[in-house]
């Protein structure tokens, strides 16, 4: 049966936007050790935008966005509905459909005119590309804080395009609160390295673990559950759900995906970061009351 002070405890919670599904989660919640946080959408506002776009030589720009939008108006990845509309600002309108098989965590593979192209990261699309990215432009760009996504072909890189997410306004104000209250702050994501400890870094997290395949954020959630036993995974990606559901407290975005929204325990319906440690302090609030 449920106490009548955490009965009490939800219905505040929900009145400032955090949703428990279920009085348990609540009880938990104050006793949270660590906190892990999902980058994109989660710590950003999930709408990046292209700022930078090169070809290989001899490669016409349009050339070479029109393949790219080409593959990536065939998937919603927040990566590639960037992509799609900068190829519309340039002028560029993707081709009839083509046929793409979408990997997680990775990118796209697309065969157009019995030429295989592959869309995404350095890991994906190649060793060389991936060697070239630790000396090349590439590098520049992710030192920046970008994103970086590669199309290649079979003779190698065709374009490289760089993406930048915003922070959440809150984020930084909302971190800072949960290490005030004792809480060790993670970021586990799908990105590469660099990008990720140029985020990592703005958003003042005390450690960060990149290039995580939804599998691998699973895995990490584990081990930091092993060393600090009461830890909460916050995220909004179909990516995230494992996670989520693994965490002693999985918490997902208001506007995240359905999938997040079922699997997490509890639900920061207007999206502030904030609410967190405005939770973890309702929890452990309540605590006190029933003891
Ligand atoms: P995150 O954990 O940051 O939300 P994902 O797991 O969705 O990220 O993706 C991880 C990485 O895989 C991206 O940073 C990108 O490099 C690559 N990727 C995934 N989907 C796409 C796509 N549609 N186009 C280009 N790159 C992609
Ligand atoms: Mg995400």
């Amino acid at each position: 049966s449920i106490m009548p002070a955490t009965l009490a405890s939800v219905s505040n919670g929900a009145k400032r936007g955090v949703l428990f599904k279920g009085g348990v989660h609540l009880e938990h919640f104050g006793s949270l050790k660590t906190i892990a946080f999902d980058k994109t959408g989660t710590l950003t506002t999930g709408k990046p935008i292209v700022t930078d776009f090169y070809t290989r030589e001899n490669v016409e720009s349009e050339v070479a966005l029109d393949i790219l939008s080409s593959i990536e108006s065939q998937s919603n990845h927040p990566l590639a509905i960037a992509i799609t509309n900068f190829a519309k600002e340039n002028g560029v309108v993707p081709k009839e459909r083509i046929e793409i098989e979408d990997v997680p965590g990775h990118g796209i593979r697309a065969l157009i005119n019995n030429e295989e192209y592959l869309v995404g990261n350095p890991r994906f699309v190649g060793r060389e590309i991936a060697e070239d990215f630790k000396e090349g432009l590439a590098l520049k760009l992710a030192e920046e804080g970008k994103t970086v996504i590669f199309l290649s072909d079979s003779k190698g890189i065709v374009a490289i395009a760089a993406l930048r997410d915003t922070l959440r306004e809150e984020a930084v104000v909302a971190i800072q609160s949960l290490k005030d209250l004792g809480i060790y702050t993670v970021m586990l994501t799908g990105d590469n390295e660099k990008t990720a400890a140029v985020i990592a870094k703005e958003a003042g997290l005390d450690s960060y673990i990149a290039e995580c395949l939804p599998e691998t954020k699973v895995e990490q959630l584990k081990i930091l559950m092993k060393k600090y036993k009461s830890v909460g995974m916050v995220g909004d990606g179909i990516n995230d759900a494992p996670a989520l559901a693994t965490a002693t407290s999985g918490i997902a975005m208001g506007d995240g995906t359905d999938v997040a929204l079922e699997t997490a325990d509890i639900v920061l319906m207007q999206n502030d970061l904030r609410r967190i440690s405005y939770a973890i302090k309702l929890s452990r609030k309540m605590q006190r009351i029933v003891k």
